[in-house]
């Protein structure tokens, strides 16, 4: 349903990747993006629900970074967290636990933590929330487009998910101790393998190419 081409494991898509941008703790700036929830639902060429769902959702994340841009051109308060060494790491983290709040017009900090201008920071924040807005224009629209079109044909279910199950020919089969076991007509010792065989005795439900051979069928559709 995010629409980004994944690799699918049944009839749902695996989880991928999320990402967090601009989120600060104890911020209402930005979001996360995932992880994607669209593998609650099953693939689009199944039904439109999860479709559906995905544009709901990235309609009221356009409201909420439109709020987001709208209270940023009234120049409010910024929280900035300075830098802080992390020994174990050896990296500079947030230090979440001394926000400072910026206010318009602050030139920036001449200290060594060097905290930006206030129209620096205003100027990134901006910048983050128009890049996120265009990425939530672009999911509406596309969102719509897949909907006003949709047929189940026209999103066949490729790869792993349409792999037709191997299923073969059930056979007795016995050996010179006298043992029985059903077996399968294409593989003469297949008994104990590490997955279990699918077997019928259906020869109309055989889908394995070499007991379809040996059945004198035509490779199945
Ligand atoms: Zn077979």
């Amino acid at each position: 349903m995010c629409l980004r081409k994944m690799q699918l494991h049944g009839d749902f898509p695996i989880r991928h990747g999320f990402k967090a941008i601009g989120v600060r703790q104890g911020q209402h700036s930005g979001w996360h993006t995932g992880p994607c929830e669209g593998t609650r639902f099953p693939n689009l060429s199944i039904s439109t629900e999860g479709t559906r769902w995905g544009l709901a959702q990235a309609r009221k994340f356009l409201v909420q970074i439109q709020d987001v841009l709208a209270k940023l051109a009234t120049n409010p308060d910024i929280i900035w967290h300075p830098s802080i060494y992390n020994r174990r790491t050896g990296r500079f983290d947030l230090d979440l636990a001394h926000p400072e709040h910026v206010k318009y017009g602050d030139e920036g900090g001449l200290d060594a933590r060097g905290r930006p201008s206030y129209a620096s920071l205003h100027r990134k924040r901006k910048a983050e929330a128009e890049a996120r807005e265009r990425e939530l224009v672009k999911a509406v629209d596309e969102y719509e487009r897949v909907l006003a079109t949709w047929s189940p044909d026209k999103y066949p279910v490729t790869g792993a998910a349409k792999k037709v199950e191997t299923v073969h020919m059930a056979t007795p089969r016995h050996n010179s101790r006298g043992e029985t076991w059903v077996g399968i007509l294409c593989k003469r010792f297949a008994r104990f393998t590490r997955t279990p065989l699918l077997k019928t005795d259906d020869p109309a439900k055989v889908t394995c190419k070499r007991c379809r051979t040996m059945l004198g069928l035509p490779p199945a559709s």
